[in-house]
């Protein structure tokens, strides 16, 4: 083989997932590959199965068969808190965060914990999250907000905190269901933002339904209906293909 030439190496690879919910399969013989710095989306109808395919990658959801392989461990083996240790985050649609903290105090207790490299110098901890809690809220636009209780903030703001609790611990893939359900116009722009700043040290895997948004950050889009792919490739070719216009786009 010549050197150079080996086939890409993927951060993800789901092949022939399939999760059957008393005989419905939610998910069908499903394969999707997902690089390494990439912007995946998945769009489609309701009921598609884009929520459940996350459910499985995070194990929340156990796959009837099929394999989920990331950095060359396989998921669906694992429980929910290793497949978070081996890095994957995953965002659900309702934010998760602690109204009654302050944006400093949420994402300072979403550093992972147990990182025994600062030994019993806490204080040295203390400035390494201090640190990092700095740069991520500038990364999430709330570095002006960081005492303020995240109960104050707005809607599109609490989405990026919760965000910012993903992204202090650093996964090497990010979900994000419905990021930008009930933003404005100026906070979904900020969002995508974002998303392409932070995939330079990682990838991020992203439910949408906003085709605007979509337009701006994804990479690759995958099409799902009835849990199978209908369609996968550039934001153009999944527009123009007519099976995706009749399922999906056209309504
Ligand atoms: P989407 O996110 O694309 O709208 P979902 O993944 O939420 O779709 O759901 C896909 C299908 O699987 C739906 O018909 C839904 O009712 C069904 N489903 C999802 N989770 C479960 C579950 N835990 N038990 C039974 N059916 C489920
Ligand atoms: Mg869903």
């Amino acid at each position: 083989m010549l050197v150079g030439h080996q086939p890409p190496e993927f951060l993800l690879a789901v092949e022939a997932l399939t999760v059957s919910f008393d005989g419905f399969k939610a998910v069908n013989d499903l394969s999707f590959y997902v690089e390494e710095n990439e912007i995946r989306v998945i769009i489609g109808p309701n009921g598609a199965g884009k929520t459940t395919v996350l459910d499985l990658i995070c194990g929340k959801t156990k796959a009837t068969s099929g394999s989920i392989q990331f950095r060359g461990k396989e998921l669906t083996k694992l429980k929910e808190n290793e497949i978070v240790h081996a890095g994957v985050g995953r965002k659900f649609q309702t934010p998760s965060i602690f109204d009654d903290l302050t944006v400093f105090e949420n994402l300072e207790i979403s550093y992972p914990r147990g990182r025994t490299v600062f030994g019993s110098l806490m204080f040295k901890r203390d400035a390494a999250v201090r640190e990092r809690v700095q740069e991520v809220a500038e990364m999430i636009f709330l570095k002006d907000r960081l005492d303020m209780f995240a109960s104050f903030l707005s809607h599109g703001q609490k989405q990026w905190l919760e965000i910012g609790m993903l992204l202090i611990q650093d996964p090497e893939l990010l979900m994000l269901d419905e990021p930008v359900a009930g933003m404005s116009v100026s906070e979904r722009v900020k969002t995508a933002e974002l998303l392409n700043t932070i995939i330079k040290d990682r990838s991020v895997l992203v439910i949408e339904h906003d085709m605007k948004f979509v337009e701006d950050i994804a990479h690759k889009v995958t099409v799902l209906h009835q849990g199978q792919i209908l369609s996968e490739g550039s934001m153009e070719k999944v527009q123009n293909d007519p099976k995706v216009i009749e399922v999906y786009l056209g309504h």
